[in-house]
């Protein structure tokens, strides 16, 4: 086989795709029956500059403002090779998953923080798991084989670092192995490890990780087996509103717009607007490790064009109160306390957190119970300008490529350097840059 692909969330089909585009024949081996990964569970939101879309709706954006973007969020540290090329390749990924069918929307109505302007790209539904079925079904018109129920266990490797192949294990026990020209490791990073995350995201031990079971850290497990090169292992992306007990994303674009979060003594914590990754571990420090979104009715307007948010309403997760009293006894703070909070946020005011609010909010109030999760972990192998993994030497295996969650991320370190978007941006402009790159191997052979 030409090309093994391990894992099909959206880094394995992306490049599968782009594979299937050039002519090369390629196998997407998935542990689940169907690839469906933490893309499926994601919003599927996915960040691109200059792409057709953008262009056709007078969005004026560049390649650099969104590296500008990413590496100011991440202060400087993301790896800036890899932040260029992921940039690089998400346009043109973008622009023909277009041509092939998707039906991309760009996010309207709010900016992440961080984003310049709007370039987040998304499925009209706005989930990742009409994004994965999409793909799934465009890799398989291509005609790409895809093997459900493969849980890839073995990665052989010769004396000369030269990868040979993989071997997988099925439904009955029994590993079959298969020989490979080149290998893409797209199996996402450890967030579903529980010994990993102790060991290296000691502050998140304790927070529900949202993302996919499958993120077990196989790719980073046969990386220190072979001596490879990692980079920002303790990097993550957490979330700070993570609706519970019911479980589901409320989006950021609340705090955005002008909600708030305030903790069960009534008080508000940081400013909100610096990002929804750092938030997770702001939540997880307050008392009983949740806080309260509080937000008005332009807000649930807008919340409610979410199919999250829409399933945590569904759920019960929605409260309405008609006072700020009401307010304080749902939460069960004291009320002064929390007509002091609501009292700082005013028009024009900039509180002692150095957020500066554009409205107040107005009663009737709606609240949603939230706490701090681990969403994926940013940390992983690390890849040069085309996602060849390096050995310890710094040389890269010339046959063995890590995308998506599985590569070292562009998030800097710790979970403040995580941008909207970033996920996606690695596993859909990281799938379609080594596809570009294997491709012009092979014809080249
Ligand atoms: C709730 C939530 C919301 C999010 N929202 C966004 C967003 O809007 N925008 C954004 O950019 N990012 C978002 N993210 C992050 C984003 O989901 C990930 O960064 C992205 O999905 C990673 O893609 P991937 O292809 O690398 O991994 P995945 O989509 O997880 O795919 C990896 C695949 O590999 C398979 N696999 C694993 N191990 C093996 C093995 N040994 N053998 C065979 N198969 C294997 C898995 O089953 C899986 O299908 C969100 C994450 C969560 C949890």
């Amino acid at each position: 086989m030409p090309v093994c692909i391990v894992g099909g969330g959206a880094c394995g089909l992306t490049a599968a795709i782009a594979l299937r585009s050039s002519g090369c024949d390629v196998l997407v081996l998935e542990r689940d029956a169907s690839g469906t990964g933490s893309t499926a569970l994601s919003s599927g939101f996915i960040p691109a500059a200059q792409t057709r879309l953008q262009k056709a709706l007078g969005i004026e954006d560049s390649q650099q403002s969104l590296i500008d973007d990413v590496m100011n969020k991440a202060h400087g540290h993301a790896p800036l090779h890899l932040v260029k090329a992921y940039v690089a390749a998400v346009t043109p990924a973008i622009d023909a998953l277009e041509k092939m069918g998707l039906p991309f929307e760009i996010v309207d109505g709010f900016l992440y923080p961080g984003h310049s302007v709007r370039r987040m790209h998304t499925m009209p539904e706005k989930t990742g798991a009409t994004f994965m079925t999409r793909l799934a079904q465009v890799a398989q018109d291509l005609g790409a084989d895809v093997l459900g129920e493969a849980r890839v266990c073995e990665l052989w490797v010769n004396s000369n670092d030269k990868v040979l192949g993989v071997g997988y294990v099925r439904p009955d026990g029994t590993i079959e192995h298969v020989a490979s020209q080149f290998v893409l490791l797209a199996c996402n990073g450890f967030g579903g490890n529980t010994e990993m995350v102790k060991e290296l995201l000691p502050e998140m031990a304790n927070a529900v990780f949202a993302g996919h079971q499958g993120n077990d850290g196989t790719a980073i497990q046969w990386g220190r087996q072979l001596g490879l090169q990692m980079g920002d292992l303790d990097a993550y992306q957490g979330h700070g509103s993570w609706v519970t007990p019911q479980g589901a994303l409320m989006t950021w674009a609340f705090i955005m717009e002008g909600g708030i979060q305030v903790n069960a003594l009534g008080k508000r914590f940081n400013d909100e607007t610096g990002g929804y990754s750092e938030a997770a571990m702001h939540v997880l420090n307050q008392p009983g490790s949740i806080a309260w979104n509080v937000f008005d009715a332009p807000l649930l307007t807008l919340l409610r064009t979410f199919p999250d948010f829409r399933d945590a309403e569904a759920a019960g997760a929605l409260r309405t109160v008609q006072d700020v009293p009401a307010l304080a006894a749902l939460m069960g703070c004291d009320v002064d306390t929390l007509l002091a909070t609501l009292h700082d946020v005013q028009a024009g005011h900039t509180d002692a957190m150095g957020r500066t609010f554009s409205r107040a909010l107005q009663a009737p109030y709606h609240a949603m119970k939230v706490t701090g999760a681990l969403f994926h972990t940013q940390g992983g192998l690390e890849v040069d300008a085309v996602c060849h993994v390096l050995k310890a030497d710094g040389q890269p295996m010339h046959n063995l490529y890590a995308a998506g969650g599985a590569a070292r991320g562009v998030s800097g370190r710790g979970a403040d350097g995580y941008l909207a978007g970033n996920g996606l941006l690695s596993a859909v402009g990281g799938g379609w840059l080594v596809a570009q790159d294997i491709a012009q191997q092979l014809k080249v052979a």
